[in-house]
């Protein structure tokens, strides 16, 4: 065991979190620097069109948790981590996949898995 370890700030978690980092991965998104970000993306999209591309706003966000987790996470991960409904992700997932933006991975349990691609 080597370097600190310090628990998620967010209240009632007790995770220990990575890298002396203040939140755990479930709470990252409370963290000023992500948070911030996601609501610049917000703005954006709701101020350039409307309502014409939900999933674009989505979208973003599910490649901001994705680069979060090192570049992959489970469809199940990534709804709790953004507090969507896991229909929606897998939406989204299948957009950004026909875009060449995630590769999907199904494991044997059946989980599917999404994998961020460069370029
Ligand atoms: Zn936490």
């Amino acid at each position: 065991m080597s370097g600190t370890s310090r628990s998620c700030e967010a209240e009632g978690c007790l995770r220990v979190t990575r890298e002396g980092k203040p939140y755990c991965l479930d709470h990252v998104l409370l963290n000023g620097y992500v948070s911030r970000m996601m609501g610049e993306m917000f703005e954006l999209n709701r101020s350039r069109n409307s309502g014409k591309d939900p999933t674009g706003i989505l979208a973003n966000e599910v490649l901001v948790v994705l680069e979060d987790r090192g570049g992959a996470a489970s469809v199940e991960r990534i709804s709790k981590t953004m507090n969507a409904p896991d229909t929606v992700i897998r939406k989204v997932l299948s957009g950004l996949s026909k875009k060449g933006k995630v590769t999907l991975a199904v494991t044997n349990r059946g989980k599917t898995i999404a994998k961020r691609r460069c370029g």
